[in-house]
C-alpha cells in the first residue's frame, strides 16, 4: 500500500496540500502490517480518497482555499472523516475548491482554477472543483465534497462522475466548515455507484456534536439490485421548457425520459417553483447564514490578522484584505437581508417560500417515487467567464438548490454528452435514490 501511494500521480491544480507524506503513509504502514500478517482487511482499508479543504483533519491545514484561513491548523478531525479514517480509508490530498463553498466553478480560490477533467478549457466545477477532478482523473479513488447548493453535484456532472448529496442530517456536519449550516451536507463523488454506496455507509449515523444527524440503516448492496418498486418517476416542466436550457442538455434529459418510459415506468410532468424564485430563496437563505457563520473570522481566534490602530480596524482591515471579491458580496448581501427593516420583507419571506417548497416536494413524493432533472441547465463555462458575472452564476445553480432547499437525497448521475443526471427521492430515502441509479445503468 505504501508503495502504491508512493507512486500515485497529483495534480497541483486540484491539491491544497498533500498528507501523503505524514498521515498517509503512517496509515498506509499499518494497512501494511496487517496484510503482511496474513489478517484479512476491510473495504476500505488502504484505499486513497481525496478532502475537500473545508473538513478538519487534526494536525493538518484547513484553508477553505481562501487568504484568511491559509496558514490555519485543524485543531481537531471531523466526524465524517474520522469514520473513513477508522475504517482504514488513506487521506490523501486535501482539495482546491471554491473558497469557503462559495462558487460554481472553483475559481474563487487562493490555488488558482480547477481545470475540468475532460476539457481542461473549461472549468472544473465548484464548489467541491478539485474533488471531482481528482476522481475523475483517478488522482482518487473517491472524494468527500461538500454540498450545500449543488456543490458535489455539479462539479461531478461537469466531470462525469457520480456525486451524492444525502438527506440533510444523515452525515454529521462536525468539522465540516459551515457555508450556510441549514443545507450544508457531506457527500461522497465516486466512479461508481457501489462506491458511493460503501462509502455512504461508513460516514452515516447520530453524533452527538451534530444535534441535526439522525440514525439511518446501513444500505445493502443486495436493497439497492432490483428496481421493481419504482413505479413512477417525474420531472419539473419547467427546468426543461424553457428558454435558458442548453439543447443538449435537452435532449438527453428527453431521452432519458423515453428510455424510462420503455422500461413500462409511468413518468409525469409536474408542476414547480420558477426556476429564478428557487435561486433567489436559496442565496437569500444562503448568504445570510454565510455572513453569521463567517463573522467569527476576524482574525482574534482564526484567520490571518492584520494589525491596525485599534480592534474594530483590525478586524475590518482583516476581513477587507483577506476574504475575496465573490466572499465580501455574500457577507454584505447576508447582512443587509438580516438587517432590521429588510429582514421581515427578505429573510422571513425567504424562509416561507422555503417551506412552500418544502411542502410542494412532499406532495409530489404522494405522486410519485423518483423525481429526476438535469444537474445545470448550461453546459460548463470557459475558465474565466463565470468571474466576470456572477449573477449567471447563481442562475447556473437553478437545478441543484431546489433539492437543497428541501433537504432531500439528490445523486447526480454521468449521462451521455451532457452535464449529468439528477435522481432525488423523498426525504431519508438515500436507498432509493442508489437503487434508480442501478437501474439506469
Ligand atoms: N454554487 C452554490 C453557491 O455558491 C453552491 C455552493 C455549495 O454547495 N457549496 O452557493
Amino acid at each position: 500500500v505504501q508503495d502504491k501511494l508512493k507512486s500515485l500521480k497529483q495534480n497541483t491544480n486540484n491539491t491544497v496540500n498533500a498528507l501523503l507524506d505524514n498521515l498517509a503513509l503512517n496509515l498506509a504502514a499499518k494497512v501494511d502490517a496487517k496484510i503482511a500478517q496474513g489478517e484479512s482487511i476491510g473495504l476500505l482499508e488502504g484505499i486513497p480518497f481525496g478532502i475537500k479543504d473545508v473538513y478538519m483533519v487534526q494536525g493538518t491545514l484547513t484553508t477553505a482555499s481562501s487568504e484568511l484561513l491559509k496558514n490555519y491548523k485543524s485543531a481537531y478531525t471531523a466526524t465524517a472523516i474520522q469514520k473513513l479514517l477508522d475504517a482504514g480509508a488513506i487521506p490523501l490530498v486535501k482539495e482546491n475548491c471554491d473558497s469557503f463553498g462559495h462558487g460554481s466553478s472553483s475559481e474563487n480560490t487562493i490555488f488558482g482554477a480547477v481545470k475540468n477533467a475532460i476539457n481542461p478549457d473549461l472549468v472544473g466545477g465548484g464548489s467541491s472543483g478539485g474533488s471531482a477532478v481528482n476522481v475523475a482523473k483517478d488522482y482518487t479513488v473517491f472524494s468527500i465534497g461538500g454540498d450545500t447548493g449543488g456543490s458535489v453535484r455539479q462539479p461531478a456532472g461537469y466531470n462525469n462522475v457520480y456525486g451524492l448529496k444525502p438527506t440533510y442530517g444523515r452525515i454529521s456536519r462536525y468539522g465540516l466548515m459551515a457555508y450556510a449550516s441549514s443545507t450544508d451536507c457531506v457527500g461522497p463523488i465516486a466512479k461508481s455507484i457501489e462506491d458511493i454506496r460503501i462509502v455512504l455507509n461508513v460516514m452515516s449515523g447520530k453524533d452527538q456534536k451534530d444535534q441535526t444527524t439522525y440514525a439511518s440503516a446501513e444500505i445493502a448492496q443486495d436493497a439497492i439490485s432490483d428496481a421493481k418498486d419504482i413505479k413512477t418517476v417525474g420531472y419539473f416542466k419547467n427546468f426543461i421548457e424553457n428558454d435558458a436550457i442548453d439543447a443538449q442538455i435537452k435532449s438527453d434529459f428527453l431521452s432519458a425520459i423515453e428510455k424510462i418510459k420503455a422500461q413500462g415506468i409511468q413518468v409525469k410532468a409536474l408542476d414547480f417553483f420558477e426556476s429564478n424564485t428557487l435561486v433567489s430563496t436559496y442565496y437569500t437563505l444562503a448568504m445570510a447564514e454565510t455572513a453569521s457563520n463567517l463573522s467569527r473570522l476576524d482574525g482574534t481566534n482564526y484567520g490571518n490578522r492584520i494589525e491596525a490602530e485599534n480592534l474594530k480596524e483590525t478586524y475590518a482591515v482583516t476581513r477587507s484584505e483577506n476574504f475575496s471579491e465573490e466572499t465580501k458580496r455574500r457577507i454584505v448581501g447576508g447582512n443587509q437581508v438580516l438587517s432590521q427593516g429588510f429582514s421581515d420583507e427578505i429573510y422571513l419571506k425567504g424562509l416561507n417560500l422555503r417551506d412552500q417548497i418544502s411542502e410542494n416536494f412532499e406532495n409530489d413524493f404522494k405522486e410519485v417515487d423518483i423525481i429526476i432533472s438535469p444537474v445545470t441547465p448550461n453546459i460548463p463555462p470557459k475558465i474565466g467567464d463565470s468571474l466576470k458575472d456572477p449573477l449567471a452564476m447563481y442562475l447556473s445553480d437553478a437545478y441543484t438548490v431546489g433539492f437543497s432547499l428541501g433537504q432531500l437525497p439528490t445523486l447526480t448521475v454521468p449521462q451521455g454528452t451532457a452535464t449529468g443526471l439528477q435522481i432525488t427521492a423523498a426525504k431519508n430515502n438515500d436507498e432509493l435514490v442508489l437503487k434508480f441509479a442501478n437501474f439506469l445503468k
